[in-house]
């Protein structure tokens, strides 16, 4: 496959944009080589600028779960567009999308829209601590809940891959109320219940962890942070971004069977616009301004262009829950038959899967948190990567990313995708 016009467009970036991007996963930073260009994209393909098709397995990072231009939800931004793209005033669209969340979701009443998944858990926090009068909040090394100050602390994906856990510009005072745990390890976590008795306002993790890879909880892990928070009145939240409206229509909390107290949300939720949220039960909400006095605002929050993705996205996954389980079925798929060209290969690797997240890393340890993630074998998965996209599959650039497949991926985009693997592994 040829690249001259990425190349040439990556040089022009490069100039007026900070390393050419506009998030640093995209940079190719991990695997080396040159960003890929998009020029559209239509159902499970990407269509670059040097005319090459490649079929998805990033979905703009799980945004695009129904594939790419999904119909209803061009039309309705198309629909809305026209009706002009902001007013900062309220629309009856705003209430529309929140209450069918409302409906979709577990253990909410009331949900709040922002821009982000940053804003989204920059806000949730702020709620925790407003509403528990306490300062300090665990979270999970490896785990990404956004770019925002506090969470900076060994963080995941992006930040890891660049060798910058601990981001300059974050100052000690911020760093010294993040407590970080391990995830999967529960005495990790009540270790600080004990050092800090009454300062720990909530748990924030990813129930299912995709900016390590992918990684499940295990059983009972997050049933003992439940009690652990009830024990020591903390509020859990869950970081759904990622698996919100993914691994099924009230996401993480419905599909592991685990009540948190507050959820954030984004990337399905917007349907490839710019939407984060995030949501509670009432008691807990109502401590948000202007109900409440913990202050939380946006210019673009509930934009009538996002909203209108966003409803029309969510209103979709609401009428066909099957997609969550015809997702799983074709992410199964993959999992078997990347097992089976490898075992025969006889390479050591660890495929993590759940629901339509999977990762793969090359070691012989089961990967669980994000020690075992970083054992990983990067020249290999540098190979890999190249050997892949060579061959028309475009995987996250980055081992600490999970793949989300998406609904428009066809039996035989997996089975091309199995064969580019077995094709790669032939030469290896
Ligand atoms: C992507 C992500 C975020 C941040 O969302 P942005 O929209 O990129 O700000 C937060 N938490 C998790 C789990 C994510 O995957």
């Amino acid at each position: 496959m040829q690249y001259q016009r990425s190349s040439a467009l990556f040089q022009s970036a490069q100039k007026v944009i900070p390393g050419g991007v506009n998030s640093p996963v995209r940079a190719f930073q991990a695997v080396g080589g040159t960003p890929i260009f998009v020029q559209k994209a239509k159902g499970a393909y990407l269509y670059d600028e040097d005319g090459n098709t490649l079929i998805d397995y990033i979905s703009s990072w799980g945004p695009m779960i129904l594939g790419h231009a999904f119909e209803a939800v061009i039309e309705a931004v198309k629909e809305r567009a026209d009706r002009g793209t902001s007013y900062g005033m309220p629309t009856e669209l705003e209430t529309q999308i929140a209450e069918l969340a409302v409906q979709m979701v577990p253990n909410i009443d009331k949900i709040r829209m922002v821009n982000s998944g940053t804003e989204a858990c920059m806000s949730a926090v702020r709620l925790a601590r407003g509403f528990t009068g306490r300062e300090k909040i665990i979270k999970f090394a490896g785990c990404y809940h956004g770019h925002s100050d506090a969470f900076l602390i060994q963080a995941g994906s992006g930040a890891v891959t660049f060798g910058a856990p601990n981001s300059p510009g974050v100052t000690q005072g911020t760093a010294k109320d993040t407590l970080l745990a391990q995830y999967n390890d529960l005495e990790s976590v009540s270790l600080h219940f004990e050092q800090h008795p009454e300062q720990i306002a909530a748990i924030i993790i990813e129930p299912v962890a995709g900016n390590m890879g992918c990684i499940p909880p295990k059983a009972g892990f997050l049933e003992g942070l439940r009690a652990l928070c009830d024990d020591h009145q903390a509020l859990l939240i869950f970081d759904e971004v990622m698996t919100g409206f993914r691994l099924a229509k009230g996401g993480a909390q419905e599909s592991l069977g685990i009540a948190a107290d507050i959820m954030t949300y984004g990337k399905v939720l917007g349907g490839g616009l710019p939407v984060g949220a995030f949501a509670a039960r009432s008691e807990i909400m109502s401590h948000l301004a202007p109900e409440g006095p913990v202050y939380q605002a946006g210019t673009l929050s509930g934009n009538p262009l996002a909203m209108a993705a966003g409803f029309a996205m969510l209103n979709h996954l609401n009428a066909h829950p099957e997609i969550f389980q015809s997702l799983n079925n074709k992410t199964a798929l993959l999992h078997q038959g990347m097992a089976e060209v490898l075992n025969q290969k006889g390479i050591p690797y660890q495929i993590n899967r759940y629901g339509s997240m999977l990762s793969l890393h090359f070691t012989d340890q089961e990967v669980v948190d994000f020690k075992t993630a970083a054992l990983g074998n990067n020249d290999h998965f540098k190979n890999y990567f190249h050997g892949m996209l060579e061959r028309g599959i475009y995987l996250p650039p980055s081992a600490f990313e999970s793949y989300f497949l998406n609904d428009t991926l066809s039996l035989e985009d997996i089975e091309k995708t199995i064969d580019a693997l077995a094709s790669v592994m032939a030469k290896w």
